[in-house]
């Protein structure tokens, strides 16, 4: 699941963690988002999920008031260490530029269907009730990330 993160990335060059084979899910699910200042600013959502990293780049950033929601680009799964990842991808590597933590914490699963992901996330900013929705007629990779309103 790993294939494509290593294809993209030279681990000479870049301090980016090349990933442990996949050992078993530990229980605790965690989420992080990544603030990426590569050619284009945007956020990397990401999941602990089936082993890996599930990945989402948002251009205007994560939604943080309910009713919101974002165009959410899935990526490439990234390695669990990549969670405690900051740092300056050199020049010329792939997503070069400066990477920082901009949010993390726990989350609750609470469905999760090929369309619909639904959550609750525990994070500083991010907090409450989430929904990461892929509807068939959208291109592949392309999703939505909602915060839900409030009943
Ligand atoms: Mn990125």
């Amino acid at each position: 699941m790993l294939d494509e993160y290593r294809q993209k990335r030279n681990f000479k060059r870049t301090s980016e963690p090349k990933g442990q084979k996949v050992k078993k899910e530990k229980g605790q699910l965690i989420f992080v988002v990544h603030e990426h200042h590569a050619k284009n600013l945007h956020w990397d959502f990401r999941l602990v999920m089936d082993g890996v990293l599930k990945s989402w780049a948002i251009p205007k950033g994560p939604p943080t008031k309910p009713g919101e929601k974002r165009l959410a680009i899935q990526v490439e799964d990234h390695p669990l260490e990549y969670a405690d990842f900051e740092g300056r991808i050199p020049k010329s590597q792939y997503g070069a530029g400066e990477v920082k933590i901009w949010d993390h914490g726990g989350y609750e699963l609470i469905s999760k269907k090929p369309e619909t992901i639904e959550l609750i996330l525990h994070g500083r900013r991010l907090h409450g009730e989430y929904i990461l929705f892929h509807p068939q007629k959208f291109e592949a990779k392309s999703w939505l990330l909602l915060k839900k309103k409030q009943l």
